[in-house]
This record gives C-alpha cells, sequence and structure tokens, in this order.
C-alpha cells in the first residue's frame, strides 16, 4: 500500500481523490488514516471517486487514500456456512465477540478463520491430472454441508501431493504441478465479487424448485437456477415468505441477504435465524445457511456491496454441483442505494431518480442465477443458482422503476396484495396477478415425478378462480340467490381453494410445510369435489345441499393431516361419493 492518493472531497459516502493514477476501477482502496475500505466507482485523468463502505464523518480533504490495485474479493473456503457477514464480507458475530455492539471504523477482520483447522479428506491422489473446478477432496464442514476443495481457476496440471489430516485455511493441501512449476493448493480461494463465476454451460431450468407452499408449488412455480421477485407493501408478508422459504426451499445451501432493511427487522433475522431447526434433518438451519447483513444504519455502499458479496458466495457452492438458494431483502434498498451514489455523482437522473443503468445493474444480478454445467474435467456435475428477491416499493406501488425492471428479468412473480394480508389471507400472493414462466420447462419433470394431471390441475383450479372474480360483480348486484346452480357451485369450490388450499399459515407446525404429494392430494380432492357435485347438480341435485355437504369440514382439515397419514386424504374422495349418492337418493324421495 504504497501508492497513495489525496482526497479533494468528501460527499458522505462518496470521496474524490486526486493523484490516483495507475489505479482501475472497482479497485479497492482505503481512505484516510482511520484506513476506510472503499471502493473506486469513476476515474476521471488521476481524480477517482471512490465509495466508501463505511462512515465516512470527520474524513476531510487533503488526507490520504492508499491504493491497493485490487477489486473487492471475497473468501471462500471451509468457514463460510453459518457465518453472518456485513456487505463487504467481515464477519459481525466475530466482530461482534471482540468489539461489542460498537463497531470501530477500519477495522479489518478476515471473513474466513486463520486458526481453525478443518479435517481435508482428498479425494484426488498423486498423479491425477486437474483442471480449474476439479474436485481435489472435502471437508464435512457442517452436519449440512460438505465442502468440496476445487482447484482454483487458471491452474491445471498434475497432482504431485496431497495429503489427508488436519488444515488451516492457508496451509497447503496439495501441490500441483504444471510446466515444472509446483503450485501449492490452500483451501481458501478469492473471487472478485463483480465478476460472475465461470461455467461450462448454462442450461435451462427443468427441475422445480418445490418450496413446501401450496400458491408456489401448485400455481406458480419456480424451476432450479430460476428467478423470482416477491413485490409488495409494508406488511404484505414478504419477510415472512422469505424466511418459509429459507427454512423449507429444496436447497443444500441457503444465502440469505438482508439489505437495507431496518436495523430491527434485520436483529429478528439475526436472532432468528441461529434458533431455526432445519425441519428434514433436525439440525439448525444455520448449518446450511450464510447470512449477510447490512441493516439501513449501516453505510449505503456496503448495501451496494453486499449483493454481489452474496451472490459470488452462493455461485461458488453452486460450482460444487449444489442447488442453492438465494434470498434479498430487500432488493429496493439495493437500488435506492444505487440512487444514493449515483446522485453523489452527478450522474444524470432517469426515472424517480435512480440512475439510468438500474435496469442493466438488475439484469446483471439476475443473470448470475442459473442452472449451469459446473467448470470441471473429472466430474460432469451440475449446479444451480436460484434468485429470490423481494422488492418493497413505496406504497405497493408496481409501477415503482425497481419492480418494473426487476418484472422485466425475473421469470416468476408472486404479488403480494395488501387487500389479501388485510384479510389474513396468507401469504398474500394474489393467484390473480402472479404469474410463473417456468411451466413449460418443468412440464416433463412434474408429469413424470410428481403426477400427469398436475398442469391440469392446475388450469382448471385457475380458471375456477379467474370465474370467481368475474361472479364476483354480479353477487355484489344481485346476491347469491340469482346465480345458477352452476356459478353457485362455482363459488363454493373457488372458496375452497381460497380457504382450504391457497391460504397457509406459516406459523402452524404441519401447515407450514406441505410436501408435493400433500399438495396435490389436496387439489386433486378440491377438483374431484367439483366434477363429481358438478354431475350430480346437472342430473338434478340441489346446490344448497352440496353447500352443506359434510365433507367440507374434511376437506377443511385436509392442510392439518400429517405428513406421515396422507392417506387420510385419499380417504376423503369415498366420502364425496357417497355423501353424493345419499343427497341424490334424497332428491328422488321428495320428487
Ligand atoms: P413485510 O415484510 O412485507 O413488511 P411481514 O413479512 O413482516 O411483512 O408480515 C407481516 C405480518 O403478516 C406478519 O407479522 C404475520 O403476522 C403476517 N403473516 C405474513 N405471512 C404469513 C403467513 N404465511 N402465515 C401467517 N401469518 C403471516
Amino acid at each position: 500500500m504504497d501508492k497513495q492518493g489525496r482526497i479533494v472531497k468528501v460527499a458522505g459516502p462518496l470521496v474524490v481523490a486526486e493523484k490516483m493514477s495507475g489505479s482501475k476501477m472497482f479497485d479497492i482502496v482505503f481512505v484516510s488514516e482511520h484506513k476506510l475500505m472503499g471502493e473506486i466507482i469513476e476515474i476521471e485523468e488521476d481524480r477517482a471517486s471512490i465509495q466508501v463502505y463505511e462512515d465516512t464523518a470527520g474524513i476531510g480533504v487533503g488526507e490520504p487514500v492508499y491504493m491497493t490495485d485490487q477489486p473487492l474479493v471475497v473468501e471462500l473456503g471451509p468457514g463460510i456456512i453459518e457465518s453472518i457477514y456485513d456487505g463487504v464480507q467481515r464477519p459481525l458475530d466475530v466482530i461482534y465477540d471482540s468489539e461489542g455492539d460498537y463497531i470501530s471504523r477500519g477495522i479489518q477482520v478476515p471473513a474466513l478463520d486463520r486458526e481453525k483447522k478443518w479435517d481435508f479428506v482428498p479425494t484426488a491422489k498423486p498423479g491425477d491430472e486437474v483442471d480449474g473446478g476439479d474436485f481435489l477432496g472435502y471437508v464435512q464442514e457442517t452436519q449440512l454441508v460438505k465442502h468440496y476443495i476445487m482447484v482454483p481457476h487458471g491452474v491445471a496440471g498434475k497432482v504431485k501431493s496431497i495429503e489427508k489430516g488436519e488444515f488451516t485455511v492457508e496451509e497447503t493441501v496439495a501441490v500441483i504441478s504444471s510446466d515444472g512449476e509446483d503450485i501449492p493448493v490452500i483451501m481458501m480461494q478469492r473471487w472478485p465479487v463483480r465478476q460472475p463465476r465461470p461455467y461450462v454451460e448454462k442450461m435451462s431450468p427443468e427441475v422445480p424448485l418445490f418450496t413446501g407452499q401450496r400458491v408456489i408449488d401448485m400455481f406458480f412455480p419456480i424451476a432450479r437456477g430460476g428467478t423470482a421477485c416477491v413485490p409488495g407493501p409494508f406488511g404484505s408478508g414478504k419477510t415472512v415468505i422469505q424466511h418459509q422459504l429459507a427454512k423449507w426451499v429444496d436447497s443444500e445451501v441457503i444465502v440469505y441477504i438482508g439489505c437495507g432493511e431496518r436495523g430491527n427487522e434485520m436483529t429478528d433475522v439475526l436472532l432468528e435465524f441461529p434458533e431455526l431447526i432445519d425441519p428434514k434433518s433436525g439440525a439448525a438451519l444455520m448449518k446450511r445457511t450464510v447470512l449477510i447483513a447490512n441493516t439501513s444504519n449501516m453505510p449505503v455502499a456496503a448495501r451496494e456491496a453486499s449483493v454481489y458479496t452474496g451472490i459470488t458466495i452462493a455461485e461458488y457452492f453452486r460450482d460444487m454441483g449444489y442447488s442453492v438458494a438465494l434470498m434479498a431483502d430487500s432488493t429496493s434498498r439495493w437500488a435506492e442505494a444505487m440512487r444514493e451514489i449515483s446522485g453523489r455523482l452527478e450522474e444524470m437522473p432517469g426515472d424517480e431518480g435512480y440512475p439510468a443503468y438500474l435496469g442493466a445493474k438488475l439484469a446483471s444480478f439476475y443473470e448470475r442465477a442459473g442452472s449451469v454445467k459446473c467448470m470441471s474435467k473429472n466430474r460432469d456435475t451440475c449446479g444451480a443458482l436460484t434468485i429470490i428477491g423481494a422488492v418493497s416499493p413505496p406504497g405497493g406501488d408496481l409501477s415503482d422503476p425497481v419492480v418494473q425492471s426487476t418484472l422485466r428479468v425475473v421469470k416468476v412473480f408472486w404479488s403480494l396484495e395488501a387487500r389479501l394480508a388485510y384479510a389474513r389471507h396468507f401469504p398474500a400472493i394474489s393467484w390473480l396477478n402472479s404469474y410463473s414462466l417456468y411451466n413449460d420447462n418443468i412440464v416433463q419433470n412434474v408429469t413424470e415425478n410428481v403426477a400427469e394431471d398436475y398442469f391440469d390441475l392446475q388450469k382448471d383450479a385457475m380458471n375456477i378462480l379467474e370465474k370467481e372474480s368475474e361472479l364476483e360483480e354480479i353477487v355484489r348486484l344481485v346476491g347469491v340467490d340469482a346465480l345458477s346452480a352452476s356459478d353457485r357451485l362455482i363459488l363454493l369450490v373457488a372458496r375452497m381453494l381460497r380457504e382450504d388450499f391457497l391460504h397457509q399459515n406459516a406459523f402452524h407446525d404441519i401447515d407450514t410445510y406441505s410436501p408435493i404429494e400433500k399438495q396435490y392430494k389436496m387439489i386433486k380432492n378440491i377438483m374431484y369435489f367439483y366434477s363429481q357435485s358438478q354431475d350430480s347438480i346437472n342430473t338434478g341435485a340441489d346446490i344448497k345441499g352440496v353447500e352443506n355437504m359434510d365433507v367440507l369440514n374434511r376437506i377443511a382439515r385436509m392442510r392439518y393431516v400429517k405428513n406421515e397419514d396422507l392417506e387420510k386424504i385419499d380417504e376423503i374422495k369415498q366420502e364425496i361419493d357417497s355423501e353424493l349418492k345419499s343427497l341424490a337418493e334424497k332428491e328422488e324421495e321428495t320428487v
């Protein structure tokens, strides 16, 4: 750090320095004697504009800026899982233990523990030809994550030596000879956050990523490696849905970026997450999770970085062949950070003051999702990175530029509505406005692995809900009694779909998670009820009788059936049949 520039201007998180020739865009610098970390985001001749990741109060003109010639990188290796990092990958839990509540500026703590020894088990052996991305071995990092140690990209050659044993992340675990040169390989890699990690090819995402949330899996499914956004006004359940996904989504690794939400909300995440139990393994959920926390009271530039830090970590686990889910709550706060920095740079503002490149930035972020064939010569593995971003537009207004730019790039839209949240219909995902563009991709997988008629049920159920919304207006004008029996049946079934299927209580032990088999059985029963009742009505049954059938109670309670007792849901069909039969008999008697 011998090269130095000099500060000529300080504007909040933005510092301008001169005498910076030789530095490049996105180089990391350290500002003033406090060594505040910052990143160069604009260069003009020898002047550099720097976004600073820490509070710049008290920093003045004339103070030095130290150049590093290095971009912002993350450290990748054992010890990442279970960590709680800030936007530039400083371990908040470690800092908290040493510094307490108040984090002093300029503090530098490595992201990965340098002392801790990990049990390295080689899978490659001396003499093996290896290339970037190939596995050398693994560390059982937590009960839930086997952390593969990969040959760093750019290194290729023959394994000269490789050792089993206990190592820190900086100790050599293998030596690779390449063109007569011996390259020591350690478990830790560094990667520049703004540069996507490479893969062989991106494939069309064809495997559904089930979440245990019925409205999502059955109506608006997402694929592994897909992208989704959840916009919604305050209080509509964005955070609960993100937590539900983090808990239940069928992924091996979760990266949760808490970006710019209010401090107390993030504290909830930080306090709550470590307590959560992974339902499948019974282990703490943190054993497969990385948390990145940037609250609204942390410097705005670090928020901008947090999104990149998170996605790079997620890509690293994808490269091991895992299905990784990344959740960002909320991308609006990230966009606001961009707006603030752009304003300070005096760039030409676009819509609502957001920079003109907002759309491009969002697109390049979501572009890093995907189902990919991993870089590796000695294994044929695919990994997936799914991105789910919450958007919190002011007043829930969907015409907001962040929502609009996001919708242009993501393929799934779960629209949270205040109206539904107000009526305590949770998750408040609108069945009329939401959509998923993955239906066609996942057809084959779903019809083979879930059920042939999955999409028929989805379509038929959706039709009923759409018809209900058309009928609502008529009912408001003339009342239910004026409707035909068929229309009344539609209203009845639509209510069942809404209340007994789409509604799902995140806080109920059983209802919180429905495996896909259960979801299928539930909706199948409801649609069976519909078709059988329709037949009965056609042959003269009274709609009032249908509306008062006892089986309705049993249908309403399907959601509480334990996952190990699913045959109880199947039994309902017979009850529907027998009750409709006795209804028909009663009709005949009265005729
Ligand atoms: P947001 O993040 O959009 O401001 P929250 O996620 O904090 O909203 O949700 C607000 C409240 O709505 C929660 O405290 C909870 O009471 C209720 N809620 C949201 N989703 C559900 C759900 N799936 N089941 C039950 N209650 C829910």
